[in-house]
């Protein structure tokens, strides 16, 4: 990551702490403006402070890009003269390719002036990160290096595992329990003695809205069975108030 003449001490905290959020390289500073130090350690937390540390810094751009083989440019600010811009989605899974893939440099303009349409010509792709608004498409410097770190991360298949699937209830199971709920709710006198199944259809309602596990049929059953028990100490009828 490439920030050019940043500005402000928390966005190079803050940029370094999200490169180690994501698992990024090497931060490179061109001509920073450090003015606060502790504000920038502050930012970078304990988690950035290693980036920090080994930040390297260069003194013009074309200095700080003469390794990278690959040069992508990042900007909000897209134009006829400005080139073809891509979305992250698009572009990061191509940095990956390779085994091992070339070295990339992604380069980040200062806050306020972003990256001049020379700085861009010298990046061999542009990288525009989607926003709601045309008006509102600038991000914050630290939050634009989250972001392509996030979608490189996903590119390179850091996503953590989904949980596993829940095992659905098959219809007998699924029957066994509501027919267990449906008996118990009219012997705790829940259901109308005169057509307790159409009744009883209400509840059934609650459990077709969504799919029942497996293990759900039978915590079912577990209440049902507890209620019973609590019923033979104390019934509803003849026994103490
Ligand atoms: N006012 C500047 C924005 C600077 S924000 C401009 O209009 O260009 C600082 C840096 O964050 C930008 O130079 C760019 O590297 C990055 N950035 C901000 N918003 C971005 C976006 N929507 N897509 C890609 N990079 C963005």
């Amino acid at each position: 990551m490439v920030l050019l003449r940043p500005q402000k001490s928390e966005n190079i905290g803050a940029a370094a702490r999200a490169m180690a959020n994501m698992g990024l390289g090497r931060l490179v500073l061109v001509e920073p403006r450090v003015s606060k130090p502790e504000l920038m350690e502050a930012a970078a937390t304990r988690q950035g402070a290693g980036r920090l540390r080994e930040a390297k810094i260069s003194a013009s751009l074309e200095e700080a890009l003469a390794p990278y083989a690959v040069v992508v440019g990042t900007t909000a600010r897209i134009g006829a003269q400005r080139g073809r811009a891509y979305p992250p989605r698009l572009l990061l899974p191509s940095l990956l390719a390779g085994d091992p893939p070339p070295p990339a440099a992604l380069v980040f303009g200062t806050e306020r002036e972003g990256l001049s349409t020379g700085e861009l010509r010298l990046c061999s792709k542009t990288l525009t990160i989607p926003t709601a608004e045309p008006e509102s498409s600038s991000l914050n410097l630290s939050q634009a290096v989250l972001i392509v770190g996030y979608e490189l991360l996903l590119a390179a298949g850091g996503e953590p595992a989904p949980p596993p699937p829940i095992k659905p209830a098959t219809f007998a199971d699924r029957k066994r329990a509501l027919d267990d709920l449906q008996k118990a709710l009219e012997e705790i006198g829940f259901l109308p003695r005169a057509n307790p199944e159409r009744y009883f259809q209400n509840v059934k309602k609650i459990f077709d809205r969504g799919s029942l596990a497996r293990g759900e049929c039978d915590l079912i059953m577990g209440i049902c069975r507890q209620l019973r028990y609590r019923l033979r100490r104390s019934p509803p009828d003849g026994g103490q108030p």
